[in-house]
């Protein structure tokens, strides 16, 4: 997402009683920051948080973190999570690549990616988040019946994903490329970027991916 340099964000997000500060102390013990056992799934590059908010509200039996690696971004999500009572949710200000320093082994039962970076240059293919290395640290930090789901409109990024993941070692449980006309459409929490590029007649693709 590419958004103009907020003045404050950085002290915003620094003051916010909504985002987890100095993460690596609670490793193993997110539980702890929720006070329950509750599954606890993430969403990775969530943007102004539309998606992880709204999930938040339809499950308050599930924990939920949203990670995104720019403050002026994640402003948004906290001006959000300020107006309601969620105390299932919470926001990690990083960069997806330190997760696996972050949460322990199996902490983690569900990873969201919504309309990742797509970077289209091959040599940049490594910064996809649904690149083998990304999918290794996934595989460190989910439960051993965990699940990624990604929804894109990126459609050269869904393709190298169907490809990408199992050659991880992952197996793709169920996809689509038309999301919002197929059956995987029941219960669909629509993004930010979803409605944009949705209204723009822009195919949804969807994948649910586990070990
Ligand atoms: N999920 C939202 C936003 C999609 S834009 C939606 O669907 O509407 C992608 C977002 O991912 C951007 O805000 C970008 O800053 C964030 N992002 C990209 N790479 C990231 C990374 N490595 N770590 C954390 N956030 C990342």
């Amino acid at each position: 997402m590419r958004l103009r340099h907020i003045p404050g964000a950085e002290e915003a997000v620094a003051e916010s009683p909504y985002v987890i500060k100095e993460p690596q102390r609670f490793r193993g013990q997110f539980k702890n920051i929720f006070g329950n056992d509750n599954p606890i799934e993430i969403e990775i590059g969530m943007g102004k948080g539309k998606f992880v908010t709204q999930m938040a509200e339809k499950y308050p039996e599930i924990n939920f973190i949203g990670a995104e690696r720019y403050p002026s971004v994640l402003l948004y999500a906290i001006r959000k999570r300020e107006q309601k009572e969620l105390p299932n949710l919470f926001f990690l200000c990083l960069d997806a690549k330190k997760l696996a320093d972050i949460f322990a082994p199996e902490e983690i039962a569900k990873i969201y990616l919504n309309f990742s970076d797509p970077w289209p240059k091959d040599r940049h293919a490594k910064r996809r988040l649904t690149s083998p290395d990304f999918i290794k640290v996934y595989d460190w930090i989910l439960k051993k019946d965990g699940v990624i789901e990604f929804k894109t409109d990126n459609r050269e990024l869904f393709d190298y994903s169907l490809n990408s993941i199992p050659q991880a070692g992952w197996k793709i449980d169920a996809f689509t490329k038309d999301l919002h006309h197929s059956d995987m459409a029941a219960d669909n929490v629509m993004t930010e970027y979803e409605i944009k590029f949705s209204a723009l007649g822009n195919p949804i693709c969807k994948l649910i991916a586990s070990r």
